[in-house]
C-alpha cells in the first residue's frame, strides 16, 4: 500500500482469481532465447518519443534478414526493416538497468498480433530492446487527432474514423488482454496512452511497466514521485490489488476513452483527491457515463468491467466474446 487508506472491506489477504503482476509464470532465466544484434544492426532515423527508460527512435535495420528477426523461415535476404528501438539511458544506474532486464524477459514470452513484438536487444554498448514499428504512435494521441464520421464502412478520409473502427479497435486490445490473461501476465496499467496504432488501425498492447513523461498528469503523485493510474483503477486496487480482473476494469475505461475519443480524462469532472474519496465507496461510486456513440449492448460491457466485486465481474473471455459478437452485428448492419 503506497499512502494511507481506509482499511479494505476484504481485509489485507482477500485472494483475487489470479496473482499479482509476473508472478506466474517465471521471466526467462535469461535473454539467450531472443536475438542479440550489434549496435552496428541499426541506424537511427529520429526520435519517436521518451518513455521510462530514455528515448525511442524510429530505425532502420542493417543486415538482417526476416529469418534473423523471425519473420520468416526462409527469408534469408538482408532487408532494411523500420523499426523502433526502445534505448536504456545510462544515467539510470542499477535499478532502470534491472527493470529494462525485466521487460526484455517478460517481452520476449509474448507473441499475439495484438501484443508489441519483441524482434531483439542489444546489450552492448547503450543497450536497446528493438521492437517492431507502429507507425500511428500511441492510441490516446491517435484518437485526439481523429474526427467522428457516422459512417460505418465507406472509405475514411485521414483523421476521420467511425463507431464501427473504434469498437474494431476495441475488440483488438480486448482479444490482446484476453492472450495477456491466458499468459497469467497482469498488464496493470492497461489504457490508450499504453496501446500502439499501426496501419489500418491495427492495435497493439504495450508498455508492461508503469509510467510515461507524456502523461505525467495522469499519475497520482505520491511524495513528487507517479505511482498510480488512479482513473483507471477498480476499488481493490487501492488496496495495492492488482490482477486479471483489475486489468478488465481498467480495459473498461479504456474502452470508455476510445469511446470519447480521448477527448476527456476519465472523470474529468473530478480532481485526484475527490476521486480517490469517490472510489472509496466501493460499490456506491461513480462509473463513468455512457458515451454519445455508444450503443446499450456496448455500454452493458464496460458495465460488466466495472463490477465491484472482482470475483463477480466478468473477465476477459466474456469481455472478448461480447464484443466480438457485437462488432460482427455492426459489421453486417453497415454492409
Ligand atoms: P516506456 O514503455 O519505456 O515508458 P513508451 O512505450 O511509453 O516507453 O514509448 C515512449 C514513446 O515512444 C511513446 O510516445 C510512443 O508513441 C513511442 N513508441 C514506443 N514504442 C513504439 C513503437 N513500437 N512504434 C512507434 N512508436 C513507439
Amino acid at each position: 500500500m503506497l499512502y494511507s487508506m481506509p482499511q479494505s472491506e476484504h481485509g489485507s489477504s482477500h485472494p483475487l482469481p489470479y496473482g499479482p503482476i509476473y508472478d506466474v509464470p517465471k521471466p526467462l532465466k535469461n535473454t539467450d532465447d531472443v536475438l542479440h544484434v550489434m549496435p552496428e544492426s541499426v541506424i537511427e532515423i529520429r526520435d519517436l518519443g521518451v518513455g521510462r527508460f530514455g528515448m525511442v527512435s524510429l530505425a532502420a535495420t542493417v543486415g538482417l534478414s526476416f529469418k534473423d528477426i523471425r519473420l520468416g523461415e526462409n527469408d534469408d535476404k538482408h532487408r532494411s526493416l523500420l523499426v523502433a528501438i526502445k534505448k536504456l539511458s545510462p544515467d539510470g544506474g542499477k535499478n532502470l538497468r534491472d527493470s529494462f532486464e525485466k521487460e526484455i524477459k517478460y517481452m520476449a514470452r509474448l507473441h499475439h498480433p495484438n501484443v508489441v513484438h519483441l524482434l531483439g536487444v542489444c546489450m552492448v554498448g547503450t543497450p536497446f530492446i528493438m521492437m517492431e514499428y507502429m507507425e500511428n504512435g500511441d492510441l490516446n494521441e491517435f484518437l485526439q487527432k481523429q474526427n467522428l464520421v457516422d459512417d460505418g464502412v465507406s472509405l475514411l478520409q485521414e483523421n476521420e474514423i467511425s463507431p464501427l473502427v473504434l469498437l474494431y479497435m476495441t475488440v483488438q486490445i480486448a482479444s490482446g488482454m484476453r492472450y495477456l490473461a491466458s499468459q497469467r501476465v497482469v498488464h496493470r496499467d492497461i489504457a490508450t496512452r499504453n496501446c500502439l496504432v499501426g496501419h489500418d488501425f491495427v492495435v497493439k498492447i504495450s508498455d508492461f511497466g508503469m509510467s510515461r513523461k507524456l502523461y505525467e498528469s495522469f499519475y497520482y503523485r505520491v511524495h513528487g514521485k507517479l505511482i498510480l493510474p488512479i482513473r483507471w483503477m477498480a476499488y481493490e486496487s487501492f488496496y495495492g490489488k492488482f490482477s486479471v480482473k483489475s486489468d478488465v476494469w481498467a480495459f473498461g475505461i479504456t474502452m470508455w476513452e476510445i469511446h470519447t475519443l480521448a477527448r476527456y480524462e476519465p472523470y474529468h469532472e473530478l480532481i485526484d483527491e475527490e476521486l480517490i474519496a469517490d472510489a472509496m465507496k466501493g460499490d456506491r461510486r461513480q462509473r463513468p457515463a455512457r458515451p454519445a456513440i455508444v450503443p446499450d449492448a456496448i455500454y452493458d460491457v464496460m458495465l460488466r468491467c466495472w463490477v465491484h466485486d472482482p470475483f463477480m465481474r466478468g473477465d476477459f473471455e466474456e469481455v472478448y466474446s461480447r464484443l466480438f459478437l457485437a462488432y460482427t452485428r455492426m459489421c453486417q448492419q453497415c454492409s
